[in-house]
């Protein structure tokens, strides 16, 4: 047990969403205890640690969603932080390039959302603004996008904690505890860990990839099962990355909330391209060969996913052949660049979304939080999750009882 404390809150998961939320909890109730529990011997292991890095402008979601709102507030609240406490970024700018009439199509479509979702200088250019811009992408038309940019991620996540920390002796870090139950009495919830209890009078589960399993230890009934989809990294030998100078996109396909693999410039100078998106067998499985009984048999027995497959199926199918072939991802990534080749990258690393999807097999694509009587259950955080974490911190602490 912790001894006999109870914390007036509890934040399950040390991804960014969780650690934003401890840490907006501190800035706005510095008297109260905050306790953050991560099943990890390390923060920002699993989605936060290993996605791309990108500040997104939130030019793609639809206007008025969750997603659309948190992007556009929680990207200002995030740059101003990473500026106060000098953390890498940079807002370096991007380019959504369309290679076809059709794509240019849907890229004005994107450009009216933008304009809808505020979107601060967004500028439509042709195909000589794009190689003024990146003398080696190829285009008809594309969205120069002024406010995208990168960051560190993971440092994002330990200055929240260290800042939580700092501010009051009885907010605690506890890493390497997995939670396995969660029950209420008198008005106290019971968090019980592989290797200790927590009591507390408020709890915020921020699961990530586990959301939905929390959600179901806590005896909550969803229609929906999170499933994941693996995005794997290559990265640019130093002879090529001359080629990229900011951020550039391909035009997303609509059908999916995805964006396309896309040549992305990191804080520490390296430049990927990626991540594909690849449906895993194991829900943290960073291989492609990862594998995992129960995660499979979860989603492969559930309804959704099985319509999901049988709706997609040609998609899928291309997506399992990139992954495993380096000549099929080269040739969507030349789709932008005509002149990279095999021999100018090299395979790095991968991370693992957590797609909620719900029984008619529909990719649920907005924000979701639930709050129950003293348990609040962050259910589907995707994309752009990372930018928008200080908005999405906000509106779960303002839906706390
Ligand atoms: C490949 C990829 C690329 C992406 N690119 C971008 C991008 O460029 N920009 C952007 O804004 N977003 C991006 N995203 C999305 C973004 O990374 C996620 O939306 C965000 O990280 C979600 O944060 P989280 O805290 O909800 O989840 P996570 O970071 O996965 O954190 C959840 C935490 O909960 C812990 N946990 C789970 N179960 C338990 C348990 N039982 N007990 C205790 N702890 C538990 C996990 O160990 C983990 O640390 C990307 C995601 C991926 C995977």
């Amino acid at each position: 047990m912790a001894g006999d404390q109870v914390f007036d809150y509890l934040v399950v998961g040390g991804g960014i969403v969780g650690t934003a939320t401890a840490y907006k909890l501190s800035v706005k109730h510095p008297d109260k205890s905050i306790a953050l529990v991560e099943k990890e011997s390390e923060l920002g292991m699993h989605q936060t640690g290993r996605n791309s890095g990108v500040i997104h402008s939130g030019i793609y979601y639809r206007p008025g969603s969750l997603k659309a709102e948190n992007c556009r507030i929680g990207r200002e609240q995030l740059v101003k932080f990473a500026k106060k406490y000098d953390i890498p970024h940079q807002i370096c700018g991007k380019i959504i390039v369309a290679t076809t009439k059709e794509e240019s199509l849907i890229l004005d479509e994107i450009f009216k959302n933008g304009i809808e979702n505020r979107t601060p200088g967004i500028e439509c250019i042709d195909s000589d603004e794009i190689t003024e811009r990146e003398p080696f992408v190829k285009g008809v038309k594309a969205i120069w996008v002024p406010s995208a940019g990168i960051i560190d991620y993971v440092e994002v996540v330990k200055t929240f904690v260290r800042l939580l920390l700092e501010r009051n002796p009885e907010n605690k870090l506890f890493l390497g505890k997995k939670v396995i139950g969660l029950h209420r009495e008198a008005n106290l919830v019971y968090v019980e860990t592989s290797k200790q209890s927590f009591t507390a009078k408020e709890v915020i589960v921020c699961g990530g990839l586990f959301s939905d399993r929390l959600a179901r230890l806590d005896k909550l009934k969803l229609k929906m099962q999170i499933v994941g989809f693996r995005g794997d990294y290559y990265e640019l030998k130093p002879s090529a990355k001359h080629k990229v100078n900011n951020l550039i996109y391909p035009v997303p396909d609509p059908r999916y909330p995805f964006l396309g693999v896309h040549y992305t410039p990191m804080v520490g100078g390296e430049v990927e391209c990626g991540p594909n998106a690849v449906f895993t067998f194991k829900r943290e499985g960073y291989q492609k060969t990862s594998f995992n009984w129960k995660d499979s048999l979860q989603a492969l027995t559930f309804k959704g996913t099985i319509r999901l497959f049988a709706n997609n199926w040609k998609k899928g199918v291309e997506e399992y052949r990139r992954a495993f072939s380096k000549k099929l991802f080269v040739k969507e990534l030349k789709k932008l660049m005509p002149s990279i080749t095999e021999d100018e990258v090299v395979a790095t690393r991968s991370g693992v979304r957590a797609q909620a999807v719900g029984e008619k097999g529909e990719m649920i694509d907005d924000f979701k939080i639930i709050h129950t009587n003293g348990v609040t259950h962050v259910i589907n955080a995707p994309s752009p999750a990372a930018t928008a974490c200080l908005a999405v911190a906000d509106e779960i602490i303002a839906g706390l009882g």
